[in-house]
């Protein structure tokens, strides 16, 4: 076992960075480009406080479907599980995060689970707030909160691209109102959900969502945002679904909950340990940053961190 230190982290980043060759920079993402090719960066935040960070941590990119996690925080603190679960599944889904047909069969026609784009929807659709900018507002402050970052903001320019390619996600969101599963307004669920999607942070901002996940859900002044019950459910359906139709290698390879976006973002939250915030644009074909994955991987393998590993269970006689 190795022991986590700033010269480790650095090793670690050297040793992952190669993996970038195998993944491709999604296009039609304002702000991330060819010369982010080798990027990759990290910031890890132990439940002590300790803060180690490595190679371009403090570039930011937009959040993408990490914005997913907090949108369900959000859904659950406003309407609890059972009601949120009438409008999602929590089972994994097998095909890739924006598919249609998984919506069409006639035993499930809610989505499979809230981390994949019509869930995402779904759970949008749910936030209370008397428009659009009102619920954005609160979701952005909750976001504040929890990164103690009152600096973050939307991407003008990222939301107006979500919005002008979004022909796949307005199809979702059509199919669901077509079925009754989503209620309410079809075009205001989707801008919700395009501006969470635009949200730029750095890795350090990833990092505190999964130490904030990690650390039983407070704030820096100590004020508890969400109930452990909520935690637990999040990082479970992170564990399951969190890294699409990879989840299943990620929860033997990594053994901790995570979340990705397409821009190259990787959210975990090792409980009772740390969080951990990775940025590496080239992603794989299901959607993770490839040098990103090849991290969590080696730091779960070298320091131990695998939840399922019982030579983590310290202090036993
Ligand atoms: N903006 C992307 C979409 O809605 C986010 C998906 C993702 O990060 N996987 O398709």
């Amino acid at each position: 076992m190795k022991k986590l230190s700033h010269e480790y982290l650095e090793e670690a980043i050297e040793d992952s960075k190669p993996y970038a060759a195998n993944g491709e920079i999604k296009p039609g993402i304002p702000g991330l480009d060819e010369t982010m090719r080798d990027m990759l960066g990290v910031t890890i935040i132990t439940t002590d406080s300790e803060i180690y960070k490595s190679g371009e941590w403090d570039t930011p990119i937009p959040m993408q479907s990490t914005s997913k996690i907090i949108g369900l925080m959000l859904a659950l603190r406003d309407f609890g599980k059972e009601r949120v679960f009438q409008t999602v599944g929590m089972e994994p889904m097998g095909d890739f995060f924006n598919s249609i047909s998984s919506l069409e069969s006639p035993a499930n026609q809610k989505p499979f689970n809230p981390m994949v784009n019509a869930g995402a929807i779904s759970v949008a659709s749910l936030i209370k707030g008397q428009t659009v900018e009102n619920r954005f507002n609160r979701y952005l402050s909750f976001l504040r909160d929890i990164t103690e970052n009152n600096e973050l903001e939307m991407d003008q320019e990222v939301y107006e691209a979500e919005k002008k390619n979004g022909a796949r996600n307005r199809s979702l969101a059509y199919f669901l109102q077509s079925t009754g599963t989503l209620v309410t307004n079809v075009e205001e669920a989707l801008d919700l959900y395009f501006r969470m999607n635009s949200i730029s942070m750095n890795s350090m901002d990833f990092a505190r969502v999964g130490l904030f996940l990690a650390r039983g859900g407070y704030d820096p002044d100590g004020n508890k945002l969400i109930p452990d019950h909520h935690l637990r459910t999040v990082k479970a359906i992170m564990m399951t679904s969190g890294m699409y139709n990879a989840s299943g290698h990620y929860a033997v390879e990594v053994g901790f909950p995570c979340k990705s976006g397409v821009s190259g973002s990787i959210i975990c939250s090792v409980p009772g340990v740390m969080g951990m915030g990775v940025v590496s644009p080239p992603i794989d074909s299901k959607g993770n940053s490839t040098a990103g994955g090849a991290l969590i991987k080696k730091l779960s393998q070298d320091l131990q961190l695998n939840m399922f590993g019982i030579e983590n269970i310290k202090d036993v006689d």
